[in-house]
């Protein structure tokens, strides 16, 4: 960043931006560049480095003053987008310091080892006129259609609840069938119902995952006690998001009262989809039409990203390029070298017209 002429300030979070020179507003770009165990090498980096080269680039050239961002912890090592959820105000920096890792480590504890964030400020977001993301698909919709770049119009919104159904542990040959409280298959029954409700009122790009599920005591020839599961879903739809957490809540209620177990609920987490703003994406599908004409598209993100806090404060926009075989978190992630070039061109167009 110091190399393309930015001054860097890391926030107390552990946001890095780099800053153009002088306090002219001026627009945003980037994203993340901390991974998952086993990730590729572009996730979340693509957009900070072709953030970074529009920034050197205009610099160069005499362009509009850029400013370039890589957010802190976006694969939730803490929680999800821990760094702009907290510089976006969703959450309080007192609030972040109380999550812990996997390991037990707190992100106070983390910070305190990090002695550059120690006495920082956060960045105002006065700065800034807007925020672009660019990031690689992670899905396989433009590399199935041969196409190159995809202009995101909303990024969905995701609820996820923990559940647990509580039977009765019991030898598993000498309780009958008729009599017994089998947790798990109490969650076979759920998982086929609310299939098959939600085939009703779903659109092909509504996702809905059982990710996580524990049985006690998974062993063998026990009749599990208790499962404890996670149900999480996507939709770029409010109302359809409340229609299936309608249906989720209903549906355990009444396989519970029909397998003789009790239902419970714990921990929701609701995060609103998003609206991509009207001009910067214009901007970006004009840049896209001039650089790869007929091989771009409209596209809803199902990931979530830093753009969907950044929102909180100031228009935002995204464009993705394309992942071969739609992989992406595996070593394998990966996107043709050209596609990655063609992204920072139309990035570099879209941004000298919207200033
Ligand atoms: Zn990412």
């Amino acid at each position: 960043m110091e190399a393309a002429g930015l001054t860097v300030q890391i926030d107390p979070v552990g946001n890095v931006f780099g800053l153009p020179p002088g306090d002219e507003t001026c627009l945003l770009i980037g994203s993340h560049s901390d991974s998952q165990p086993e990730g590729g090498w572009l996730d979340g980096a693509y957009g900070v480095i072709a953030g970074l080269e529009v920034a050197r680039a205009a610099a160069e050239a005499g362009g509009p003053p850029i400013a370039v961002v890589s957010f802190q912890d976006e694969e939730g090592r803490f929680g999800p987008l821990t760094g702009s959820r907290v510089w976006s105000k969703a959450l309080s920096l007192a609030d972040a310091d109380k999550l812990t890792d996997t390991s037990g480590q707190s992100l106070a504890d983390a910070r305190g080892g990090a002695p550059e964030f120690c006495g920082s400020s956060f960045v105002s977001p006065d700065r800034f006129c807007g925020f672009i993301e660019p990031h690689i698909e992670q899905g396989p919709d433009l590399d199935a259609h041969d196409q190159t770049i995809g202009v995101v119009d909303g990024i969905v919104g995701i609820r996820s609840e923990f559940y647990r159904f509580k039977g009765q542990q019991n030898h598993a040959g000498t309780t009958p069938m008729a009599l017994r409280r089998d947790a798990f298959q109490g969650l076979a029954r759920f998982t086929n119902d609310i299939n098959r409700q939600f085939a009703d009122i779903v659109t092909p790009a509504t996702v809905w995952t059982i990710g996580h599920a524990v049985l006690h005591p998974n062993a063998v020839s026990i009749i599990p006690g208790c499962v404890d599961f996670s149900v999480q879903w996507r939709d770029a739809d409010d109302a359809r998001l409340d229609r299936m957490t309608e249906i989720i809540r209903e549906t355990g209620v009444r396989v519970a009262e029909g397998s003789g177990l009790e239902f419970e609920r714990s921990a929701f987490a609701s995060i609103s989809p998003t609206r991509t703003d009207q001009r910067l994406m214009e901007r970006i599908a004009a840049g896209a039409q001039q650089k790869a004409p007929g091989k771009w598209r409209h596209m809803p993100s199902g990931a979530l990203h830093d753009a969907a806090n950044v929102a909180r404060l100031m228009p935002v926009a995204m464009l993705f390029v394309p992942s071969i075989n739609g992989i992406s978190h595996d070593f394998a992630e990966d996107t043709a070298v050209e596609d990655l070039i063609v992204g920072a061109e139309v990035l570099a167009g879209s941004v000298c017209e919207v200033l």
